[in-house]
């Protein structure tokens, strides 16, 4: 009745919630094994409900920069508590998250504030479509943009663990106006736009992908979408849910400025990192774009919990910290080094592998080279990183439970925890060779 075990409590789950989780691949299908189920978490560890502790590698995928329970960010939130926990009326702390998205990220005027990432990028091509008066858009294979109905083909990680590219549910008609390319793909860029260039609304891409491991768009391909997009009138829109306030500051966006003068995205999408682990998801883009949003313009978005007082003060507070000087600095090295260990315990072990990063968001794969899109991800000896999850996870690594997942580092995983996690490394690819 009482039982407090990972395999008592998922069998539990499972009777009152479709197959014990309430998001697909928290379920270890694609790894297979019991899921544990997470008591509480600090830092960089989490304990599961046996009292296991794991050195956390997926950060609430995505929101926990600061590593779990940071004092600066409970107290934030314990404040905003005790003043209310939602009114349904604007705050000044929502103008205060707004001014800080603004100010971080160049090129952006205007944000609005939301719940989730599906919500954001939802939101986000509506309006894309309202304010082109246009219906067609392209999205790319691999990449996820949440779950509406629209964006839900060929969409990476969670559909990738059951096979489908696509949800049941998702009728035809809904998606007849989504074109699915490949990733990286320059030749099938200009042909999709010199057929349908005239009657695209808009381009969602993640800049780095995360939802097909870490793969990052390559300098060519990105150009050549800013340019297509500007000479069609089709608006650029980045998907920086993941990437956005992880991999850089600025979001992947800046990295991508640096290395293309003059380049920007048209609107952008956010989500995870601005919650700092509460709901919260923003969009946002030019002035012009936005005020074609209601109650301005002919574009309906709305929603009861948006902006709320809570989450807000958990975002802020978030942003505060990684704004310090040297943050980003020391997360991109301590996230390289992991990286770098890994590819070397691999190495000794005489297994394949290499791995990518950028900020505090990192891949590796078992392969020689870098995969540049969907299919070659795909190809990648899923025994073998089934293997490698459980050798880590058993001996204390919490990895995403599938190879199609990016990984995280936060600001407190230490030194010493880097250097535990390559230890477990070290014995786990000996295991694969055994
Ligand atoms: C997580 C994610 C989403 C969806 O966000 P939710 O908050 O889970 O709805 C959208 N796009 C990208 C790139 C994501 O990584």
């Amino acid at each position: 009745m009482n039982d407090k075990t990972n395999a008592g409590l998922f069998e539990r789950a499972q009777r009152v919630i479709p197959g014990g989780v309430n998001s697909p691949v928290r379920a270890f299908r694609a790894v297979g094994g019991t899921p544990r189920f997470i008591a509480r978490a600090k830092g960089a560890y989490l304990w599961d409900s046996e009292g296991q502790r794991y050195i956390d590698y997926i950060g609430s995928w995505g929101p926990m920069i600061l590593g779990h329970g940071h004092p600066g960010v409970l107290e934030a939130v314990r404040q905003a508590a005790e003043d209310g926990l939602s009114f349904g009326a604007p705050t000044e702390r929502e103008i205060e998250l707004a001014e800080a998205i603004v100010a971080l990220v160049p090129g952006l005027e205007q944000v609005r504030l939301v719940s989730s990432g599906t919500e954001a990028a939802m939101s986000a091509i509506r309006l894309a479509r309202g304010a082109t008066s246009r219906s067609r858009l392209i999205k790319f294979e691999g990449c996820y943009h949440g779950h509406a109905d629209a964006l839900l083909v060929k969409a990476g990680s969670g559909l990738a663990t059951f096979g489908n590219p696509t949800s049941a549910g998702v009728p035809p008609e809904v998606v007849q106006h989504t074109i699915v390319l490949p990733y990286n793909d320059v030749a099938a860029l200009d042909a999709a736009f010199a057929e349908h260039g005239h009657d695209l609304a808009c381009v969602m891409v993640e800049p780095i992908a995360g939802n097909m491991n870490f793969v990052r768009a390559s300098v060519p391909f990105m150009t050549r979408l800013r340019e297509l997009c500007t000479a069609h009138g089709a608006l650029l829109v980045f998907d920086e849910v993941m990437s956005g306030f992880r991999v850089a500051l600025g979001g992947a966006q800046s990295v991508y400025a640096r290395l293309i003068p003059g380049f920007a995205p048209d609107m952008s999408v956010f989500g995870k990192v601005i919650g700092g682990g509460m709901p919260l998801a923003a969009f946002g883009g030019s002035s012009a774009v936005m005020s074609q949003l209601a109650p301005l313009g002919p574009v309906y978005q709305a929603g009861t919990l948006s902006g709320n007082p809570v989450a807000t003060a958990c975002g802020l507070a978030t942003l505060r910290e990684i704004t310090r000087p040297g943050f980003f600095e020391a997360l991109a090295q301590r996230t390289r080094a992991l990286v770098a260990g890994l590819v070397s315990a691999a190495r000794e072990a005489d297994i394949a592998l290499c791995g990518d990063s950028e900020g505090g968001m990192f891949g590796f794969f078992f392969h020689d080279e870098l995969p540049q899109n969907y299919p070659t991800v795909m190809t990648t000896d899923k025994e073998r990183f089934n293997h490698f999850f459980h050798g880590m996870l058993d001996r204390g690594v919490y990895l995403a439970p599938a190879l199609y997942e990016a990984g995280f580092v936060s600001a407190a995983h230490s030194a010493q925890d880097i250097d535990l996690t390559l230890e477990a490394a070290r014995q786990s690819f000996k295991a694969l060779r055994a």
